[in-house]
């Protein structure tokens, strides 16, 4: 069989586009691949987020657990184009947030060592969505953003009914990383059962037990982000919609 023919689903020739390939065949190569399949995989991510408009120019930022003792994360490096994201462009952090060699992280490395530490995430990503900023203001004065009664809420981790309540809390944003840091692990500590956190006017935060679990959540957060926020343009310009207040 020539090496150009392939059937969707079954044969992919080695290289082959990210977005080509079939669903659940990245979790089986991330587990067979190590420490460079997960490198693959975070810029595979940043690639698609990019295509979503989630992490236009060099915004958000994705980790994965790379070892628990001493803690490691492998994370994006700073100031890269999400749409032109590649493994090289992953380096390794400790759990000061401190890189491990060459290279510059993110400048939030910091928040998501705090997120590891205090959800025991193997992975985390951080988008900066319109809806995201948008409700991250409009509902800033509450504290938080609370969804509730949507389908897509069962795409949670342990959530199986649309009668969930979701209270993602929301953090002012700042300039000084060691103190947002602060100020997220409190929102960790006061939410136990959140699964994801917004900064104001900045983006989300959200974590998984695997790449695959985060990378899911930012996917069913961000559909719900935009369908309150469209949902509040319907309703006299209320923003509450079906988001209430916590
Ligand atoms: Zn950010």
């Amino acid at each position: 069989m020539s090496d150009s023919i392939t059937v969707p689903g079954t044969l992919f020739p080695l290289g082959a586009p990210d977005l080509l390939r079939p669903a659940g065949g990245p979790e089986r190569r991330r587990r067979a691949r190590g420490p460079r399949g997960a490198a693959l995989d975070l810029a595979a991510i940043g690639r698609r987020f990019y295509a979503r408009g989630w992490v236009l120019g060099t915004s958000g930022n994705f980790s994965v657990v790379a070892a628990d003792s001493p803690l490691r994360l492998a994370i994006s490096s700073s100031s890269v184009h999400k749409g032109r994201m590649r493994a090289e462009h992953i380096i390794e952090v400790d759990d000061h947030g401190a890189p491990i060699g060459t290279g510059r992280p993110s400048a939030e490395a910091l928040l998501h060592v705090e997120i590891v530490l205090r959800r025991g995430a193997r992975a985390v990503l951080h988008t900066h969505s319109v809806w995201g900023t948008i409700l991250s203001d409009v509902h800033a004065a509450r504290g938080g953003v609370t969804i509730e009664g949507y389908e897509m809420l069962k795409g949670l981790r342990g959530v199986t009914t649309h009668d969930h309540r979701e209270l993602i809390p929301i953090i002012e944003n700042d300039q000084d990383v060691p103190r947002l840091a602060g100020r997220v692990a409190d929102a960790l500590e006061r939410t136990p059962d959140a699964h994801a956190l917004l900064l104001r006017r900045h983006g989300l935060y959200t974590w998984g037990a695997s790449l695959d679990e985060a990378e899911r959540h930012v996917e069913i957060l961000e559909f719900l982000f935009e369908t309150i926020g469209r949902a509040g343009t319907f309703s006299d310009g209320r923003h509450d919609g079906t988001a209430q207040n916590p």
